[in-house]
């Protein structure tokens, strides 16, 4: 090559996704349990013969370009994930489908959106350049891996309704509309924000959970949900009383508030995203010294 050919962008790293979908369906029933005891720990989930997800799986992957100016060629990532995971999958019963999801066998666990992202990864990585699996059961629950290890991301999403005015009591109306706009007007105006939640935790190899699902929705239902919707924020939520109730402050307030109780739960409160309507969200990355460690690759390529 001589030095003016053009080099495509050759050796240049970059990270690339490609999404793929399935459906298949899944039974949270463990044969130690008791039917009791299964029907108590998962619910709805336990009911035979089982229930179904439209599940969506994004595969993040990086590398440097080749010559032809691609990290990857596309039609190779198309095969590799058709062939390794949604062929096997589609219309499948997750727990007949994959052995490792073979709960007559001790290492058999249960098919969990963590745990099927998990074995996802495995599955992939001898095959193409894997940076993150993020796979969603739903929009309101989705899981991250982002390495061969038993340490998942799970998230949910929620929404509440509450109105709030942005002003700092200690300066004027004109001050305040001076720097909050319309959001300092007196009588306040509402939003319908939606919350998302990510814990970090290691997958159980049996459950197939990095906590219990239900229990985490519980508290975020108890903590945030319950005492903010359908609120006045400033004057109904006593920390916003002295303190501006703006979407930053808003995030960082549910963070402090789930915290200690997640952790209770055996995971980690990793962030809390609040989006406030469709053109501003706030993010907080509640473990501060792990921060340097997140998943900012898949952050900025993933983020929905
Ligand atoms: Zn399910
Ligand atoms: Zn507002």
């Amino acid at each position: 090559m001589t030095a003016s050919a053009p080099s495509h962008g050759h050796g240049r790293p970059c990270l690339i996704t490609r999404r793929a979908r399935f459906s298949a369906s899944h039974r949270y029933w463990l044969p130690e349990l008791s039917a009791d005891d299964n029907r108590a720990r998962f619910g709805p989930c336990s009911l035979a013969p089982g229930h179904g997800h439209n599940y969506e799986l994004i595969v993040a992957m990086a590398g440097p370009l080749d010559a032809n100016g691609m990290v990857l060629n596309l039609s190779e990532v198309k095969h590799a994930i058709k062939a390794q995971v949604t062929a096997q999958l589609d219309f499948r019963c997750l727990n007949e489908a994959w052995p490792e999801f073979d709960l007559g066998r001790p290492e058999g666990c249960l098919p969990t959106t963590e745990a099927l992202a998990r074995v996802i990864w495995a599955r992939l990585a001898p095959h193409l350049p894997l940076a993150g699996i993020r796979l969603f059961e739903s929009e309101s629950l989705w899981a991250d891996v982002l390495g061969d290890t038993m340490e998942a991301f799970v998230s949910i999403r929620t929404h509440f309704a509450a109105a709030h005015r942005l002003a700092r009591e200690e300066l004027s109306q004109a001050e305040n509309e001076a720097i909050y706009g319309k959001c300092a007007r007196p009588h306040g105006h509402g939003h319908n924000y939606l919350l998302d939640v990510t814990v970090r935790g290691r997958i159980d190899p049996r459950t197939g959970m990095v906590c219990d699902l239900a229990a985490l929705q519980q508290l975020v239902d108890d903590l945030v949900v319950e005492p903010f919707d359908h609120t006045f924020l400033n004057k109904d939520v006593v920390h916003f009383a002295s303190c501006v109730p703006t979407a930053e402050n808003i995030a960082l307030h549910i963070a402090d508030i789930l915290s200690a109780p997640i952790a209770a739960t055996g995971a980690q409160l990793h962030k809390v995203r609040l989006q406030e309507s469709p053109n501003n969200a706030a993010e907080v990355f509640a473990e501060v010294p792990r921060l340097g460690a997140t998943p900012e690759l898949l952050e900025a390529a993933l983020v929905s």
